[in-house]
């Protein structure tokens, strides 16, 4: 089904390309595996893929343990501090860096390992109450803000999109983070980059990568329906 099941994805994301003039080559799709057995994460490792999605820290911890070190490791859920260590030196990337107290403990974790880490600063540009995520307002002060800590160093932007029947309602969203985007790139902060966007999910990669996605965080189209009770 894994299988399957990417074809699909990846048939999605390169006409989506080819409809936005892009090339597939741009965009990276990380397979979010939260919740999954290791098992099926070995079905999509063994189809090719090596980008997987986790949202929570000892998972993450624990499937880097079982799989082959050339897997990366995407983290893509609300980062407690008390959390932390047991993600750096795994994650290659943290896509949900929302504030200055955050940002500065992952600094001290890295200083402690002798680390450093990659990061996107998340903007909750729907502003959904039930969301993590900066408002756009303030993501260029909080951009200026992390780009001091030496350790860590931003790659760009990420957007969990309000869930919807139709993934058109969401291009609005993606245009404005795809605009803050070019907006941050403009000022060249040092130690700022803005090379990656991290936004569509299984309802509407296919218009997030229409609009400009580097990275789309696909988990249900490619494994199924998460279980959360079993
Ligand atoms: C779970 C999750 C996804 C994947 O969601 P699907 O709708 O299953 O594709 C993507 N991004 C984040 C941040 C998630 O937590």
């Amino acid at each position: 089904m894994v299988r399957e099941n990417l074809k699909i994805v990846e048939e999605n994301i390169r006409k989506a390309c080819q409809r936005a003039g892009r090339s597939e080559s741009d965009v990276t799709l990380i397979c979010v595996s939260k919740t999954k057995p290791v098992e099926m994460i070995r079905e999509a490792y063994e189809a090719g893929k090596r980008e997987f999605g986790e949202n929570k820290a000892q998972e993450l911890k624990e499937k880097f343990e079982q799989l082959p070190q050339d897997v990366k490791w995407h983290f893509i859920g609300h980062l407690q501090t008390n959390k932390i260590k047991y993600i750096i030196g795994k994650a290659c990337l943290i896509h949900s860096v929302d504030s200055y107290h955050l940002a500065e403990a992952i600094e001290k974790e890295c200083v402690k390992k002798d680390a450093e880490a990659d990061i996107l600063v998340e903007v909750n540009v729907a502003q959904e109450a039930s969301k993590f995520g900066l408002k756009l307002e303030d993501t260029m002060s909080l951009v200026e803000q992390i780009a001091g800590l030496p350790h860590l160093h931003i790659r760009g932007l990420m957007t969990i999109a309000p869930y919807v029947q139709d993934p058109e309602e969401n291009r609005g969203i993606f245009r404005q983070l795809k605009k803050l985007s070019v907006d941050i790139r403009a000022k060249n902060i040092d130690n700022v980059d803005m090379s990656v966007l991290s936004m569509g999910m299984t309802g509407d990669y296919q218009v997030a990568v229409e609009e400009g996605a580097t990275h789309v965080r696909v988990g249900t189209g490619i494994f199924g329906e998460r279980n959360y009770h079993s």
